[in-house]
């Protein structure tokens, strides 16, 4: 799961941010003040931070300062309303690794957030599991408790980001993009996504008691290990 800290005092603008990337697959946790952030970033692992340099108390560079003195290696992506040319050298000498200047379009951040997710993968995962569900990303080999299961390419790619994303929704949406990687299409890719969907099911859950892939109505699927939400 790609976990998102968010340190932002502005309480709507933080709430639009959180409820945007909700609905793109990504957890979200909300600071408010920079002292909050700095603790929050140093509780638990983030994939990327999201850090307004106007903070009450102590600013934004300062937190960035903090952390990155502490050896803090997670990007760090700056959101200052201040459109000075200082300001954002000055983030970036500190050890931000981009800035946005408020306001920006929702679609841009997220741009500016994959592009920095994509730089901070050092290690990619090459097994991918979810209880006796294996998939290995290097030899194709897709395997549940020992039955070994013939995918074809288009199933296994599927199969691979639903577990890279496990417990989250998957959009319809989400899965054009980045399996098919095809977003301007004229017409949506809903029922070519329903029927191989349909098809890795048949083959990842059928003769299993434990369902694996669930179908969220209205939003998407979600991998998980759960039998609930048909
Ligand atoms: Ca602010």
């Amino acid at each position: 799961m790609v976990e998102i800290l968010v340190i932002e005092d502005e309480l709507r603008v933080a709430q639009a941010i959180k409820t945007g990337l909700t609905k793109e697959g990504y957890r979200v946790t909300l600071a408010s003040t920079g002292e909050e952030g700095f603790f929050k970033a140093n509780e638990r692992s983030h994939n990327l931070i999201l850090l307004d340099l106007g903070l009450p108390g102590r600013d934004g560079i300062e937190v960035l300062s903090l952390l990155r003195q502490k050896g803090l290696k997670t990007p760090v992506l700056v959101l200052t309303a201040r459109d000075g040319l200082e300001d954002r050298i000055l983030g970036l000498d500190t050890g931000a690794d981009d800035y946005l200047i408020k306001p920006f379009a929702f679609p841009e951040l997220l741009a500016r957030m994959r592009a920095l997710l994509r730089r901070g993968k050092a290690e990619p995962q090459l097994l991918l599991q979810i209880e006796d569900l294996k998939l290995d990303v290097m030899s194709r080999d897709v395997r549940r408790g020992n039955k070994k299961l013939d995918l074809t390419l288009r199933e296994f790619e599927l199969l691979e980001y639903l577990l890279k994303h496990q417990g989250q929704m998957v959009s319809r949406e989400m899965l054009a993009r980045d399996v098919w990687k095809e977003t301007m299409r004229a017409t949506p890719l809903d029922n070519v996504i329903d029927v191989h969907m349909v098809r890795l099911r048949k083959k990842v859950d059928q003769d299993f008691e434990v369902k694996l892939i669930h179908t969220v109505r209205g939003v998407g699927f979600t991998l998980r290990k759960e039998a609930e939400s048909k």
